[in-house]
């Protein structure tokens, strides 16, 4: 089976990652990004033993979240509109994308009206890239600090999304530096931060490399997604969705 073959690769590829740079392969997971494959795909992959899910959008999310098995790992990795918070703080176990002070007040709130605490990273906008999302980094330690002082909100780390290039050696100064700024935070809060959430399908070796402890992978687990998963399971245009 085609996806049993991928993940047996993946798993191959990044713990030869981890024997390049003498870290433990059990220090990083995989985890598998289901956004645009059906509830089907994150079963298939379930029975191969994955636990961690990630979804970018709410709506698409918590649909999945309601029709897969109960042990599994959900977080939530795209851009997190605020009216979204309360599905998003009760349908995921942590919100990989928290990209601003005002996002993380919301979140505060929708977590102390169900009384939880809501695990969180920070999304860091590494290189700086008009189109994405994050925190930029020449003001993420401030935030940070903002940020942690919410009393609902637990910064457990940082992630990022690198510029999409064939030339994976560019995107290792970004992973780097991401590294970096993990440090710095973890100086001004006087704490250690366990996760670094960066590396892809295309560029997951180098981020292991530099010290990911979470990769997000969805092509090279699932092959092509397209409208064709998100559809199958009536969530309309997942365009227009956040
Ligand atoms: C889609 C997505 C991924 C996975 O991308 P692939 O290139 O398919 O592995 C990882 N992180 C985020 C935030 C995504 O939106």
């Amino acid at each position: 089976m085609q996806l049993a073959d991928n993940l047996v690769s993946i798993q191959a590829r990044m713990a030869a990652a981890c024997g390049r740079v003498g870290r433990d392969p059990a220090g990083v997971q995989l985890m598998a990004v289901s956004k645009g494959q059906p509830p089907a795909m994150v079963r298939a992959a379930a029975d191969l033993g994955l636990t961690l899910f990630g979804e970018n959008k709410v709506q698409e999310g918590k649909a999945k979240v309601s029709m897969s098995p109960g042990r599994l790992h959900w977080h939530l990795i795209g851009h997190l509109q605020t009216n979204k918070c309360r599905d998003a703080v009760h349908f995921f176990e942590l919100i990989q994308s928290v990209d601003s002070l005002h996002l993380a007040e919301e979140i505060d709130k929708a977590a102390a009206r169900v009384g939880k605490r809501m695990p969180v990273l920070l999304e860091v906008n590494i290189a700086g890239e008009s189109s994405k999302f994050g925190l930029r980094p020449e003001v993420l330690v401030e935030e940070m600090l903002k940020i942690n002082a919410l009393k609902r909100v637990e910064i457990h780390g940082l992630m990022t999304l690198a510029p999409w290039t064939p030339d994976t050696e560019k995107v290792r100064p970004l992973f780097r530096r991401l590294r970096e700024l993990k440090l710095a935070c973890e100086e001004a809060l006087g704490a250690t931060l366990p996760h670094l959430s960066m590396g892809m399908s295309g560029d997951f070796e180098v981020a292991v490399e530099e010290g990911a402890t979470i990769v997000r992978i969805g092509t090279a687990l699932f092959g092509p997604r397209g409208r064709a998963g998100a559809a199958g399971v009536g969530m309309g245009d997942p365009a227009k969705e956040g």
